[in-house]
């Protein structure tokens, strides 16, 4: 197979998640994709998708609807809800106009609708990756700190803070849900991979460490601890 071979060759290839119950189809879209130079990754049930789509980075997500467990709009949902832009193409029985709108409006880049052929689906993908690496850089500002989520960098004021990468996603995360309080097992959870049974008092290790960094020296703190339920970063 020539196509695989030449995959073999791509610097960095795509990833690319395919959250799909119907085996057959999935197997079918896995080979097709892996055969064009993509790296697939497979769920058979929406719990296991969304675990996915939450942990992992993809090129884009390929979201069946009717699914075990979680259905591909709740999975669509709260990614949005977490500000994870991923491309979304969904998958949709024909028919289910209905769920096309709903896919739409809740975030979806765009749907195919079965049964399609694979030359359509592999067009409209490579479509909606296209759309999203020509955004903008995404940024947040909260006060004079910005975080920049394509290139990893923060700066508070005029100044640079580099972090560590758990720093990083821990400061991100916070960002993310400002003005939210998170516990220290969530964001264990998100910090690590869920597998380790770590001690969540690593985190207040960590966000100490962070404080040095954002806050020390500084009349505004940003983040806060709320005494028995986790920290806060909120705006003034
Ligand atoms: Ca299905």
């Amino acid at each position: 197979m020539p196509d695989s071979l030449a995959a073999d060759f791509v610097p960095n290839p795509m990833r690319l998640l395919v959250v799909e119950d119907e085996k057959k189809l999935a197997g079918i879209l896995k080979k097709g994709l892996e055969e064009n130079g993509f790296v697939v990754e497979l769920c058979f049930d929406g719990e296991e998708g969304l675990f996915m789509a939450e942990t992992y980075s993809y090129d884009a997500i390929l979201l069946d609807i009717m699914l075990p467990k979680m259905d591909g709009l709740a999975i669509l949902k709260k990614i949005r809800t977490k500000q994870i832009s991923v491309p979304v193409l969904m998958i949709t029985a024909r028919g289910e106009v209905d769920d096309r709108i709903k896919g739409l409006n809740t975030g979806a880049d765009d749907y195919i609708a079965k049964p399609f052929d694979f030359s359509e689906l592999l067009a409209r993908l490579k479509a909606v990756i296209r759309r999203s690496k020509s955004k903008p850089s995404s940024t947040i500002g909260i006060n004079d700190l910005e975080i920049d989520m394509n290139s990893m960098t923060v700066m508070r004021g005029d100044r640079e803070i580099k972090l560590s990468s758990t720093e990083y996603k821990l400061l991100e995360y916070l960002a993310l849900n400002c003005g939210k309080v998170i516990s220290r097992t969530e964001l264990t959870e998100h910090i690590y991979d869920s597998e380790f049974d770590l001690d969540s008092n690593v985190i207040d290790v960590y966000i100490n460490y962070l404080r040095n960094k954002i806050d020390k020296g500084r009349g505004k703190r940003l983040i806060r601890t709320v005494r028995g339920a986790g920290y806060v970063l909120e705006k003034e």
